[in-house]
């Protein structure tokens, strides 16, 4: 029996994407082997190579001037990778809500010059700090944000004003779960495996012109040039997680696309979150306009009750519910792969176990 796994990462796939994976695990179009043991130079994997990024770009509707590449090390490798590629200033700006922003704004440090333009660190991360165009230096390389806290579960409703400086964000709990103005940004990376596929792969979409002015001392795997120019295949990639992306992107734009799964989302997060707005059992301490539709941090009355909570909901089916141990009480990831049963399923459950336990 499936579960509804409501975990932040490796999450849900839909199961229609690993029906279909299942069927060709042995035998993928008659090549007689699985897409796991195909060379990456074979005609089968460079087909899954192209559509893949072909899907990206078609999905989040890329303009010209942007590369779109698949890169390994995860998320975690980018917040090197991203000073070592395009800090040519020397300089950087980067702003803090939350543990994974701190990590990227750590990382940079050894780099060069990094500022810590804003942090909602103060209030524990419930917060997106405001600031203008004026705070950042005109010389910073780009300024640095996560626009969706995976932890704390806030995000960016609307970017921030950088003027002229690009815009660097680590969209990996919240890629393609909404609508995206790619223009909007210098560089966008996502590791693969809260919304997109299996670990393994990790999207970056950069624009053209940032690249080509890279430390000296950027390992070759790290330079974004080396798979920019390789079309994402200098090395050996991790066929098994792009062949999984590419029929993950293929069932989302068999779904309408990014603007229908937003719709999707919204209304998921809504159900939620007014369910425990309405609740005096229930809180998320997350200032209104900055919750995140993807990931649902909230807590009950005591820490005994949200152990309880969390054993008693995986008994009933609903598992991984136990929040990160920064925050405590439970987080709900409800990516694009959750259906909105599962949403409604948690609800229903949240109702009973309020009733028995106040
Ligand atoms: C999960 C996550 C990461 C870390 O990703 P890895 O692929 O495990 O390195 C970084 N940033 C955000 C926002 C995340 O959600």
């Amino acid at each position: 029996m499936r579960v509804y796994n409501f975990a932040a990462g490796p999450s849900m796939l839909p199961e229609e994407v690993l029906i279909e994976a299942g069927k060709s695990i042995t035998d993928y179009l008659g090549s007689g082997m699985s897409v796991m043991e195909m060379s990456h130079r074979s005609k089968w994997y460079e087909d899954i190579n192209e559509e893949c990024r072909s899907l990206v770009c078609e999905l989040m509707n890329v303009p010209d001037g942007y590369e779109v590449i698949f890169v390994q090390g995860g998320a975690s490798t980018q917040f090197e990778a991203v000073p070592l590629n395009l800090m040519h200033t020397g300089k950087a700006d980067y702003i803090v809500t939350g543990n994974f922003a701190k990590k990227a704004y750590k990382e940079a440090q050894k780099y060069g010059d990094v500022k810590l333009v804003a942090s909602s660190e103060d209030k524990n991360f419930t917060y997106i700090p405001k600031t203008t165009a004026l705070d950042f230096r005109k010389d910073a390389s780009y300024v640095h944000i996560t626009q969706n806290n995976t932890i704390f579960g806030l995000k960016y409703e609307k970017l921030p004003d950088t003027g002229e400086i690009p815009i660097v964000s680590d969209m990996s709990s919240c890629i393609m779960s909404e609508v995206t103005d790619v223009r909007n940004y210098g560089l966008i990376y996502a590791g693969a495996q809260k919304n997109l596929a299996p670990a393994g792969v990790t999207l970056v979409i950069v624009r053209k012109d940032l690249l080509g002015r890279e430390s000296a001392l950027c390992p070759t795997m790290l330079k974004y040039r080396t798979q920019t120019e390789a079309r994402s295949l200098y090395n050996t990639p991790p066929c098994w997680s792009v062949y999984m992306m590419m029929l993950n992107l293929r069932h989302l734009k068999s779904r309408g696309g990014i603007a229908e799964i937003e719709k999707v989302n919204r209304r998921k997060a809504v159900l939620l979150y007014d369910f425990i707005d309405g609740s005096d059992f229930y809180s998320n301490k997350v200032e209104k306009e900055s919750r995140s539709i993807m990931n649902v941090p909230f807590t009950t009355p005591n820490a005994q009750l949200d152990a309880k909570f969390v054993k008693e909901a995986e008994q009933d089916g609903l598992v991984s519910l136990k929040g990160h141990r920064l925050v405590g009480g439970m987080r709900a990831s409800i990516y694009n792969a959750m259906p909105e049963e599962g949403v409604k399923s948690l609800i229903e459950f949240m109702k009973a176990f309020e009733r028995e336990n106040r």
